[in-house]
């Protein structure tokens, strides 16, 4: 299968040129030329397969005429070593629990992915690959983890001082071994120019083998899809047959996206709900068949502020450019933060189940489209974050106590190893070429 950019105006590439580039040069997205289907009997016995065999079945469909099948099933049993469970709030409301990885949130699938494609990668290069990242926050500690220990792959992350959470700083400086933090006097913008100036500098990407881990790749994308198969065959297994709709808390719509994406291959779901906080450009291209990004807006579900979402094209390339099309699969609604904190009031008063800003955006969703339709049916939203991540916001609107995980508590009392730099591209191109 090859690979071709949503710009249209550079060429098709291999899966390997797609996930060691990340973008294409003509700054689009890359996209599968085709979109393959999972055969009619995988659905029939879908509630026998544990979550690593479906994972397995689906990347073998999407990924086996690239990667030979021993490799895809090493990197998964060595990714996707956390469990998705799928929870039953009452007869017609499930969550699918996405935040049981090591940084207990869902970036983490698909980081983790990526990191075992990218070492398969390195491992047949007789070059170092050197990872240049940006963040804000959360993408780089889950990146951060994927990444530690890989062989042959070292990541420098980039982070905007006294920016981002303590524990999200905790969780990129104490990695070690072949994960580099920077503190850069800055903002993350700055961080962001600093890494884009490396990408265009050709003779520093003539000594060093660079790529970018950022949220557009392609191998972070698709794994994304595995664990919608996983929803359906857990519904199955508890006797369902009904098509669920799926609503999806969404910002930069990886998530939304990898969700179209297996719908595409088959996936029996009636539709999906994109579930957004404030920032509401997806919800009014909907309304209005108009692409019109917003500013930024700053909401409790922070994770999802993103007024100029970058997988968007990849959507329009799964629907021929055409909203009505799009509608069909997709319905939109916007939430504020108060509708959100209410959501996260009712759910716990009634199920006593505790949702993090995210996932409560995401029932919100579901509970929208059921008041503007009759239908019963089955509905499944996505928990993207554990409750504790968000803690501060989730305590103070339930008025309970959360307690970290022990693993993300023991983060917070190891040594904190960085290195500060002014924001100003000749330094750190030094430290890249001086390391
Ligand atoms: C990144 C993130 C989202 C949004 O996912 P997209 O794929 O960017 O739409 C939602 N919730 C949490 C907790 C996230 O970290």
């Amino acid at each position: 299968m090859h690979y071709y950019s949503s710009a249209y105006k550079s060429e098709p590439v291999t899966l390997r040129s797609a996930v060691l580039q990340g973008m294409p040069p003509d700054r689009g997205l890359y996209m599968p030329d085709s979109i393959p289907q999972m055969p009619p009997h995988f659905f029939e016995h879908i509630h026998l397969l544990s979550y690593r065999e479906i994972a397995t079945s689906v990347a073998l469909t999407l990924l086996g005429e690239d990667l030979p099948s021993d490799a895809i099933i090493r990197i998964i049993d060595k990714a996707l070593n956390f469990d998705i469970p799928l929870v039953r709030l009452h007869d017609h409301l499930y969550i699918l629990e996405l935040f049981h990885g090591p940084t207990l949130a869902f970036k983490d699938v698909g980081a983790r992915f990526m990191a075992g494609l990218m070492e398969y990668y390195s491992e047949r290069s007789d070059q170092r690959l050197t990872i240049l990242t940006a963040t804000s926050g959360d993408t780089g500690s889950a990146v951060a983890d994927a990444f530690h220990g890989a062989d042959g792959v070292e990541v420098v992350l980039l982070y905007p001082q006294g920016k981002i959470s303590r524990l999200q700083e905790q969780q990129i400086c104490t990695q070690g071994k072949n994960i580099k933090a920077l503190e850069i006097d800055g903002s993350f913008d700055d961080c962001q120019k600093m890494v884009k100036n490396a990408f265009q500098d050709n003779e520093l990407k003539k000594k060093l083998c660079l790529s970018s881990a950022n949220s557009i790749n392609i191998a972070r994308l698709l794994p994304q899809s595995f664990y919608y198969f996983h929803a359906y065959a857990r519904l199955r297994e508890e006797g369902l047959r009904e098509k669920p709709l799926i609503s999806v808390p969404s910002g930069n719509l990886g998530n939304l996206t990898a969700g179209l994406i297996a719908l595409r291959m088959g996936l029996p779901v009636r539709r999906f709900i994109a579930a957004c906080n404030r920032n509401d450009t997806l919800t009014r291209f909907l309304d209005t068949g108009r692409y019109e990004p917003g500013d930024t807006v700053h909401t409790i579900s922070n994770a999802m502020d993103v007024g100029d979402p970058s997988n968007f094209d990849r959507i329009r390339e799964l629907y021929g450019h055409s909203p009505e099309f799009l509608r069909k699969d997709l319905y939109s609604r916007s939430f504020s933060d108060d509708e959100t904190r209410d959501a996260i009031r009712r759910v716990y008063a009634k199920h006593h189940y505790i949702l993090d800003p995210h996932g409560a955006v995401a029932v919100c969703g579901i509970e929208a489209y059921r008041r503007e339709h009759s239908e019963q049916g089955v509905y499944i939203a996505l928990e993207t974050a554990h409750p504790a991540k968000f803690g501060d916001i989730v305590e103070d609107t339930l008025d309970i106590s959360i307690d970290l995980p022990p693993a993300l508590e023991s983060v917070l009392h190891k040594e904190k190893n960085s290195r500060k730099m002014p924001a100003d591209y000749s330094k750190f191109r030094q430290y890249l070429l001086e390391r």
